[in-house]
């Protein structure tokens, strides 16, 4: 009995103590205990964060509040989620990706054709599409040796007329001061090394020698989305249909004249049909050809002042017909070739199978309310055109055709990238026309840079800004598809 009472009281005195030395720890502490006690907790925290390192986070329930939201998961929005948690602890903030179709089956990434260059005129695609290249070259490095993409390395053969040869010339000179690589051919040497070729009307090529090729877009859509959820990220299914605004009265602000209405909830429709909000601190709109709608929702384009200005994306419809010719074939070092009249295409596998694809005049530009295939579109316009580089394209036949959204800007079919110049917490990523899916990598690294750090680090990419717009100063590509 006596023994038990000694042993509870020694006990009790021993919890006592230990939780007195808890809450007074900093008075009480000897320097050497510290020291132990602060190392040790480090070692702790380390081993913890390592044994989350890569876990996928398994919340399924949908926040309420996140601190940021990502809409659309396409190449763009998971490249965005996937750096803001790369470059940052694994749970130093919420991350939430609002997709509305998680089979991605209609989305530009996946119906892309995955094509990779450095045949741009501006500095900033040049800069973004050679860090695409180098990004999928150390793909496995970054996401493990299961991380594929099928890159095929092969050089774009750029074509211009005597018309367009100059420009073709200064956009080569460009590219190499970049770090591309590349040689111009004229007529005779392009006929040398690509016999099949009809040179007509032709008076220089610019050949692509390294870093150019194509890949596969939905499989690099889904190595992004699996990084970021890794990293933890959180995907939840369904459509943002409205936003909700915080008012920020003038009258607290000193110089302001008039209320600000900030974007603070997003309301997102889920695949039952129901209706739920979630807050967010700031929000990247990432949702490819559907961002221009997203912007009317939030009365960018519909509002006063800065907000007449609409973000100038919708969809465009391009059709990519897959064929194989009755002849022998371009060889398989045929290049991605594209014409003069902007008509490409390039071998698809290793079969004798080719795709090809071109952009519609703007009078005919296809229906988009289905993604519909017009065969028509083939006969008449592309397969002349194609015919007549390749003679022995004469004889064809189209095996199958798929058609995809662009996610086309109407004022300079490039990428809209940084903050909203009106709402400081809104961010864009889109609008990159026919060149989002080489850019995804540098896009998403950018708009991490620019919401953690501030500003560009790596690439500066201020003039694809909203800004433009404003100024209306179109950031053109000369004589590039
Ligand atoms: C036929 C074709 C060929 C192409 N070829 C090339 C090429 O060779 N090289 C190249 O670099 N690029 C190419 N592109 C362009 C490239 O595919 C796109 O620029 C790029 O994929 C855009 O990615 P994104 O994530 O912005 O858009 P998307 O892939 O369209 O993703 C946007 C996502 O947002 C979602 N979303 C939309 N609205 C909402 C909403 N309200 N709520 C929730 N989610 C929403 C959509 O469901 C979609 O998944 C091609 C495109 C097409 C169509």
């Amino acid at each position: 009995m006596l023994f038990k009472t000694v042993l509870r009281d020694n006990v009790s005195y021993l919890i006592k103590r230990s939780l007195h030395k808890n809450v007074c720890l900093s008075k009480r502490e000897n320097p050497i205990e510290r020291t132990f006690r602060i190392i040790s907790s480090d070692i702790q925290r380390t081993f913890s964060k390592i044994k989350n390192f890569r876990r996928p986070q398994l919340v399924s329930a949908i926040p309420t509040y996140t601190d940021i939201l990502v809409v659309g998961g396409g190449a763009m929005g998971s490249s965005v989620a996937y750096w803001l948690k790369e470059k940052t602890n694994f749970d130093s903030f919420n991350l939430v990706v609002l997709e509305k179709d998680m089979t991605f089956s209609k989305c530009s990434t996946s119906l892309s054709v995955g094509g990779l260059r450095q045949q741009f005129s501006l500095p900033e695609n040049i800069q973004m599409s050679l860090y695409g290249f180098e990004f999928i070259r150390t793909l496995k490095r970054r996401f493990g040796p299961e991380a594929e993409v099928n890159f095929t390395p092969h050089g774009y053969l750029v074509l211009a007329s005597e018309e367009g040869a100059e420009q073709l010339i200064d956009n080569s000179k460009i590219q190499r001061d970049l770090g591309a690589s590349n040689i111009i051919l004229n007529a005779n040497q392009l006929k040398d090394r690509f016999p099949w070729m009809n040179v007509d009307g032709i008076e220089l090529g610019c050949l692509g020698l390294e870093k150019e090729g194509w890949f596969d877009p939905w499989s690099l859509l889904h190595i992004l989305k699996k990084g970021a959820i890794e990293k933890g990220a959180q995907y939840i299914h369904g459509e943002a249909v409205d936003f909700k605004f915080e008012v920020k009265e003038a009258s607290n602000f000193q110089g302001a004249e008039e209320d600000y209405y900030c974007p603070s909830e997003v309301v997102i429709k889920l695949a039952n049909g129901q209706l739920i909000n979630i807050h967010f601190s700031l929000c990247i709109i990432a949702a490819g050809s559907e961002s221009g709608k997203i912007g009317e929702s939030l009365n960018i384009g519909t509002g006063k002042g800065i907000l007449t200005v609409p973000i100038p994306v919708e969809r465009r419809k391009r059709y990519v017909y897959s064929f194989r010719c009755q002849g022998e074939p371009p060889g398989l070092n045929s290049p991605m070739t594209i014409d003069p009249t902007g008509a490409y295409f390039r071998r698809n596998g290793l079969g004798g199978d080719f795709i090809a694809g071109l952009s519609p005049d703007i009078e005919d530009e296809p229906d988009t309310s289905n993604l519909d295939v017009n065969y028509e579109f083939f006969d008449q316009k592309l397969w002349p055109i194609l015919a007549n580089r390749a003679p022995v394209f004469n004889a064809v036949k189209v095996n199958s055709a798929w058609s995809g959204f662009y996610d086309y800007n109407t004022f300079d079919e490039n990428g809209i990238i940084g903050s909203h110049p009106y709402y400081s917490n809104i961010f864009l990523a889109t609008g990159f026309s026919g060149h989002g899916i080489q850019q995804a990598p540098a896009v998403g690294r950018a708009i991490a840079e620019l919401i953690l750090k501030g500003r560009f680090q790596t690439i500066d990419l201020t003039r694809l800004g909203f800004n433009r717009l404003l100024l209306q100063e179109p950031m053109n590509e000369i004589q590039i598809i």
